[in-house]
């Protein structure tokens, strides 16, 4: 037999097996058997999309801000040979990218938050400041949340993993986990808004820009700038703390990491999501401070979410 001949037998043998393979994947997931294994767990399944769906919210917290520890940022040179003007231009229009000069980015590189609230118009007021404590409480929890539901999800499959076979578990665990009925938990980062300083010289050759990423360690120190800054109203300042990730672990440690609503604790719920909620909110003058905060479960959160929506 001709060398040529053994190869094209091995790949037929290999196309082969992998129709085979997915002919069974097929049958396999029809089956009754497979139905009974997902009905089993079919509770756990619609809480995990549940949370998820909650997670997916939290990320999407109104960020529409009018646009002395200065935060960190990232300077690139993004020059381009053949740079056409229009593109940027196309880009100018979005309220995250500033195009300026050459000095101006050099400085945004270096005093990232001052030059984010003089170019992006973010006012330096109390205002402000709550709607950022706003945006760094739900993107912490999502944060969490979203490993969470990861760890949660992994648990019930391995809840079944008895009943299916170890072929499919072990070269097939993301369709698995779709035909389970899992929604896919998205665990990037691309949530978190950033900020564009663009500078392209005259003739269009050059060009470079500085990227401000008000991720959760920027978040923290971005609201530690506003405050140094803000001139509070009835100098409630003595009484006022600052959402950042160290008072919202403290809050959660002093409510012995317990659910103030219907007291679950994650002592006893491994995987339980828990938020730090504003009492008397911030909408209605509620203040940031250990007094006005409690521990709450993202189930009991969210309905008392829903229910201040309504009263408005
Ligand atoms: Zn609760």
């Amino acid at each position: 037999m001709s060398e040529g001949h053994k190869l094209l037998e091995i790949f037929v043998g290999i196309v082969f097996a992998l129709i085979t393979y997915q002919i069974y994947l097929h049958q396999y997931f029809k089956g009754t058997k497979f139905i009974l294994v997902r009905s089993s767990i079919a509770r756990h399944t619609a809480d995990c999309n549940d949370l998820n769906q909650h997670i997916e919210e939290l990320k999407s917290t109104y960020l529409h801000v009018k646009s002395t520890d200065y935060g960190h940022s990232d300077l690139s040179d993004t020059s381009h040979y053949n740079m056409r003007r229009r593109t940027w231009q196309e880009l100018g229009k979005s309220n995250r990218i500033h195009n300026c000069s050459a000095s101006v980015l050099k400085n945004a590189n270096s005093q990232p938050f001052k030059y984010l609230c003089k170019y992006f118009d973010i006012r330096v007021d109390e205002e402000t400041l709550s709607r950022f404590e706003h945006v760094l409480n739900n993107f912490a929890a999502a944060e969490q949340g979203k490993y969470l539901l990861e760890n949660e999800r992994n648990h019930i499959i391995s809840m079944v993993d008895d009943n299916i076979p170890r072929i499919i578990s072990t070269l097939s665990k993301k369709r698995l986990t779709r035909e389970l009925g899992f929604q896919p938990i998205d665990l990037s980062n691309l949530y978190f808004p950033v900020f564009t300083f663009h500078y392209i010289s005259a003739g269009g050759n050059s060009s470079a820009k500085c990227d401000i990423k008000l991720d959760i360690e920027n978040l923290d120190k971005f609201i530690a700038y506003l405050s140094d800054l803000v001139k509070f109203r009835n100098s409630i300042e003595g009484q006022r703390s600052l959402m950042t990730s160290s008072l919202r672990e403290k809050i959660k440690r002093r409510d012995n990491y317990t659910c103030q609503g219907c007291w679950l604790s994650a002592h006893q719920v491994t995987n339980l999501l828990l938020e730090i909620d504003h009492i008397m909110p911030l909408a209605r003058g509620g203040l940031t401070c250990e007094s006005n905060l409690q521990t709450l479960c993202w189930k009991c959160n969210r309905t008392k979410g829903a229910k201040v929506l309504q009263a408005q």
